[in-house]
Formats: structure tokens, sequence, C-alpha cells
């Protein structure tokens, strides 16, 4: 049994006819409710409820602070390597994008863990792209191994793995992985992802169900906004989350909603999605789910990261760099996307205290895990 057989019994038009024919009616239902359901999120992200944004902002927001209090949390990526076997066709690190590739040896990662504790990080993300014959599970316990004495939290954005595999890994020190499906439309994922393992759209769907049973203590879901019709690839992410938070009730679960960036070798995105809409998604969220924790990454601009403060997310980045190498041992390298708030992390942090809120750099500690 996994996400998979529930996935399977919906089909992308319907769910799409159904978010597109929502009402007035059904978005003021869905604001009331005491406990929400699926059909109140579609109506929370179909166009019926863009004039409602106003309440919707100040409910994510009550909710948001009931659950989290005043806080940001603060993370920051570690690119490993730019790597990859896949082609992917919205990624500069793809296999077909002829660049010089980079993979981070155990000295140029110690240069670059020593940067980012200066910025004052405690908790990193480490990205990789996917190559299998570098990038491999005993690469991966190496760094680990390395890095663990530096930082209290240790996410992973990598390709995925066997639950074998993620059983190695927790004990040295993962707390978080985040897996994201870039979107739940079968036949784009096929176009968007013609060659390498990723191509796969089963064993990428089925991922989180291998991390559930592997007992991560937290993982991270989401899709590309820009591929399809991001109001569709939302329903489908909430409905994961919710299997998810019924299957494995120990993890926690944060999202991402990453906008497609211009990159070397650009796609541009078949949907756009405007910042009136990625904060009627943002509320949508909250909305129908307390507990989750929500990201906004570089991606996002100056102002509306500004703005997005107080109204339902809960972690943040800053400073960060898309290349391996990127914070000292190879600024030059290639990097998977062109951030757009280029902001200090000293900078976001004084940016969230003059909001009224905490920026938070632990709030984990290993000695526990
Ligand atoms: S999105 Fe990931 S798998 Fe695809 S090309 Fe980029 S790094 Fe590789």
């Amino acid at each position: 049994m996994s996400f998979k057989d529930q996935f399977e019994k919906h089909s992308w038009d319907e769910v799409k006819e159904s978010i597109y024919s929502k009402t007035d009616l059904d978005v003021e239902k869905a604001l009331m409710s005491p406990k929400r359901t699926l059909d109140d999120f579609k109506a929370l992200v179909s166009p019926a409820a863009a004039p409602y944004l106003e309440s919707m902002a100040q409910l994510s927001h009550q909710l948001t602070q009931k659950r989290f209090g005043k806080t940001i949390q603060m993370y920051i990526p570690l690119y490993l390597s730019n790597e990859c076997t896949n082609i992917c066709t919205y990624c500069g690190f793809s296999l077909d994008n002829k660049v010089r590739r980079k993979t981070l040896t155990e000295n140029d990662i110690l240069q670059e863990v020593e940067v980012i504790k200066k910025l004052g990080y405690d908790h990193v993300l480490l990205v990789t792209g996917e190559a299998n014959q570098t990038v491999h599970i005993d690469y991966f316990k190496k760094v680990l191994r390395l890095i663990r004495p530096y930082f209290s939290q240790i996410s992973m954005e990598i390709q995925p793995l066997d639950q074998d595999e993620y059983e190695v890994l927790i004990p040295l020190g993962v707390t978080s992985v985040l897996v994201y499906q870039e979107t739940y439309h079968q036949d784009d994922y096929k176009k968007h992802h013609p060659k390498g393992k990723k191509s796969n759209f089963n064993y990428r769907l089925e991922t989180p169900d291998r991390l559930g049973r592997a007992g991560i203590h937290k993982m991270g879901l989401g899709v590309l906004i820009g591929l399809e019709d991001w109001r569709t690839d939302s329903f489908f992410t909430a409905m994961h989350l919710n299997y998810l938070e019924r299957t494995y009730w120990q993890t926690r679960y944060s999202l991402s909603f990453p906008r497609l960036r211009p990159f070397s070798g650009g796609l541009e995105p078949k949907v756009e999605m405007n910042d009136k809409e990625l904060v009627q998604l943002i509320c949508a969220y909250r909305i129908m789910n307390e507990e989750v924790e929500i990201s906004l990454s570089t991606r996002e601009s100056e102002k509306f990261r500004n703005h997005c403060v107080a109204l339902g997310i809960t972690s943040i980045s800053a400073g960060s760099k898309t290349n391996p190498g990127g914070y000292a041992a190879e600024p030059d390298s290639l990097e998977q996307f062109e951030i757009s708030d280029e902001r200090s992390p000293g900078e976001i942090a004084e940016m969230i205290r003059s909001k009224g809120y905490e920026p938070v750099w632990k709030d984990w500690d290993r000695v526990i895990s």
C-alpha cells in the first residue's frame, strides 16, 4: 500500500474541472468550516477565492501564529554537486546542459562549512544532482560524518533512495529529506523528464512512503510551479500530504512552492503564477493544515519575501548560493538557478525582527536525536 493506490483513483482533468467550478459559496463555506476537507482546499485555491484574499491572509496569519508563534526558522542550502545523469527540461544541472561539472571534495566541503558557520547557521540543507556514479550512498555517508559536528540540523535534497538507504542515513544525522514531485501530471512529467532515473514517475511518487517507513523525522513536499496548472498540482500535493500525515503520523511535514526561475539553458514556464496567486496558495495550505511547515526560498523577490513573513510561512533561506563551492571553494561553478533575493542572512534576520518576529537559527539538538 502506498500513495500511488490513492493517486490512481483520481483523474487530473476531473480534479481540475472541479477546482475551476468552485463558487463564492464554496469559498465561504471553506473559510468558515471548523475542520476543512480536501474539497475545501479546492475552493481555497480556485479562481473563485481571489476576492477573498484579505480574509484568507488574516486567517492564515492567525493560525500560523497560534501554532508557531512569531518565529521564522533560518536555513541555508549547501550544494555538494552539479553532476546529474537525468535530463530535466527546467534545470541548469540537466545532463544535456554542456557545462563543467563539480562534486565537492572533503576539503571543499570544509571550506564551505566554515563560511556557512560564520554566517550564523546551524541548519544546513545538502543539495546534489542525481549522479549515481559519484553522488551515491557512500558519498552521502562520508559527507554526513564530516559535517555532523558542525550542525544541529541537517536536511537533504538529493536523489530519491530506497528505504534501506534512508535507514542508513538517518542515524548519521539527517533530520529531514525534501523530495519534490515536480508535477503530478503524468504526461507532462514524462515530457519534462525524458531521460534518467527521474523519468520513473512512480518511483518518485512513492519516495515519501519509503521515507515514512524508514522513520524520517520530517519530510518536505512540493511541485515546481510553472510546469502545469498550479491549482491542480497543489491539490495533489495537499492530497499527498493528507495521506502521509495519516499514514506516517510520527513524521513532520513541510511544503515549498518553488516557481520556475531563469537558469543557464532556460525553459519558459508553461503556466505563470503571479505574486497574489502565490499568497493565495500559501494561505490555502495554512488554512487547510495548521501543522505543516511552509518554506520560502531565495527564488522569491525581496519585496515578496518581506510581505510573506507574517502570512503563513515558517522557514526562510538567506544568502544562498545554488552552485557547488559557491560560498568559498569554487564560486564560479554552474548555479542551478538564479536567486532573486540576494540579501545577506544578517539583513534577512533584521527584516524578520523589524516585523516583530524572531529568526530561529536552531530548533533542534542532535543530543536528543
Ligand atoms: S532537477 Fe535534479 S535531477 Fe533534474 S537535472 Fe536538476 S539536479 Fe538533475
